[in-house]
Parts: structure tokens; C-alpha cells; sequence
């Protein structure tokens, strides 16, 4: 069970009104992050939207360590969701409604359970949900489920944000302490956009996203897209 704070952070009208509009799938005793423009710094929510439209996409992959108790060490980054995201805030959601489908993705089944995992309930539930509200958005850079997820793993080993830490000696650690902006600037460097960081208790990393153009190119996110996570922050190694 993820430890994360941000949960808290969410206007409550946001979040009923992303809620009503947006969920699918089971509900989950979630401490993880919503979907960032659910939950804009002024309060108001970017919410899902019932147009099929989009104008980037946004990687957002989890810190193990911060969020999953029996994990062992990582050296890398999961998956949590490559979502369809608009520049003015908002997102479409819940665009088709082609069930997942395991056996379409059988043959990436094995990259699925290691990059892919779900902290929460079980992989297939997150699976389905990621599928349903965002995937199902993805046209037309994705036309169907496998291209999605084999699309989503290939962006996350693109943008391997433990790889581009480590670069600049930035590394897990549950007693060193990094500053956000230090983490921001070895992604840049390395990957060529500023993460948005959100933290967990402790105010340690639980999850990064990247801004990423139709053609899944790095490109700085807009205002509407603001950070999340700032000042002294924690990579844990493991789970404490
Ligand atoms: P989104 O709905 O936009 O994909 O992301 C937010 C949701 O993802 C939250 O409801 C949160 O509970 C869920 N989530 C984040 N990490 C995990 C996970 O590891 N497993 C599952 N099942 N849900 C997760």
C-alpha cells in the first residue's frame, strides 16, 4: 500500500467531480498520484474530458521503494501510465470502450509483470484501468492495446530516469537526502526535459513524469502542469 500524501492535496471538489466523470475500474485505497492535472495549484481541476484530442503526452513511472513494502531494491523506474494529456489542463479519458484484453498483450506479458507492476491491488486491475481511461486515448499514435503498452514500456526504458539520476551520482539512499531541483537537473541533462516530481511521506520521490510530443519527443511541460514536489527530497533504497 503506497504511503503517499498527495491524496490529501486534491481539492475535494476536483476530485469528486474527476471521480464521477473518470473512474473506471475498481476503486483502490490509493495514496498514489492522480493524474496531475486532476489536482491544478489553484485548486481547480483540469478533469477528464470526453473529447478523443490530445496534445502531448505525459510518462509518469513510480519509485518502488517509496510506495511498495515487499519490493526488493530497484534499479529502475515502473510504469504507471503514458496518459494523453492537453496543454490548457485538461485530458481525455474513457475514450472507447474496448475491454482489456490479457491475451492481446501475451506476448509482451513478461515486460509487463516487471515494469509494470501494480503496488496496489493486482496487475491486471491496473492494467485495465490504465487501459480504459488513458490507452483508449492514445489514438493515433496507438491504435490498439499492444501497440499502448508496448509503446508505454518502450518510452519508460527510453526515459530511464534511475539511469539518468545515477549519472549525476544521484542515487537511493534511506539516509542521504537530495534537492529537488539537483534531481530536476540530471534529468534535464540526461533526457532533456524537467520532471515533475510528486513525493510521498517523508517528502520522498514516489513518482516522476515527463512531457513527451506526439512523436514521444522530450519537451518542457506547460504551466498548466506545475511541480509538484520541491526542496529537500528522499530516494529511498528501500521501503522504511
Ligand atoms: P490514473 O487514474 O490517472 O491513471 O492515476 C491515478 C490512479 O492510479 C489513482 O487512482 C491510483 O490509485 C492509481 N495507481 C497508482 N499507482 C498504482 C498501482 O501501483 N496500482 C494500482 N492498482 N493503481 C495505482
Amino acid at each position: 500500500m503506497s504511503r503517499s500524501s498527495t491524496v490529501r492535496e486534491i481539492a475535494a471538489a476536483a476530485a469528486v467531480a474527476a471521480a464521477l466523470l473518470c473512474a473506471v475500474g475498481p476503486a483502490v485505497a490509493s495514496a498514489a498520484r492522480q493524474h496531475p492535472l486532476a489536482r491544478r495549484a489553484d485548486g481547480s481541476s483540469g478533469g477528464c474530458v470526453t473529447a478523443t484530442s490530445w496534445d502531448y503526452m505525459y510518462l509518469e513511472q513510480q519509485w518502488p521503494a517509496t510506495s511498495c513494502k515487499n519490493c526488493t531494491e530497484n534499479t529502475y523506474f515502473t510504469m504507471h501510465g503514458l496518459w494523453p494529456t492537453n496543454n490548457d489542463g485538461s485530458y481525455p479519458c474513457n475514450c472507447e470502450s474496448t475491454p482489456f484484453d490479457p491475451s492481446a498483450v501475451a506476448s509482451i506479458r513478461t515486460s509487463l509483470d516487471t515494469y509494470w507492476p501494480s503496488f496496489q491491488e493486482d496487475d491486471q486491475s491496473f492494467w485495465t484501468h490504465e487501459w480504459s481511461k488513458h490507452g483508449t486515448c492514445s489514438a493515433p499514435l496507438y491504435t490498439s492495446q499492444l501497440e499502448f503498452f508496448k509503446g508505454a514500456l518502450g518510452a519508460r526504458a527510453k526515459y530511464d530516469l534511475y539511469q539518468a539520476l545515477a549519472s549525476a551520482s544521484i542515487t537511493p539512499s534511506n539516509s542521504a537526502t537530495y534537492q529537488a531541483s539537483d534531481i530536476e537537473a540530471a534529468v534535464n541533462k540526461a533526457l532533456g526535459t524537467t520532471p515533475i516530481i510528486s513525493c510521498g511521506y517523508h517528502n520522498e520521490i514516489s513518482e516522476m513524469g515527463l512531457c513527451l510530443d506526439k512523436q514521444l519527443q522530450p519537451m518542457a511541460c506547460p504551466s498548466s502542469q506545475p511541480q509538484q514536489c520541491t526542496g529537500e527530497v528522499g530516494y529511498p533504497s528501500s521501503y522504511n
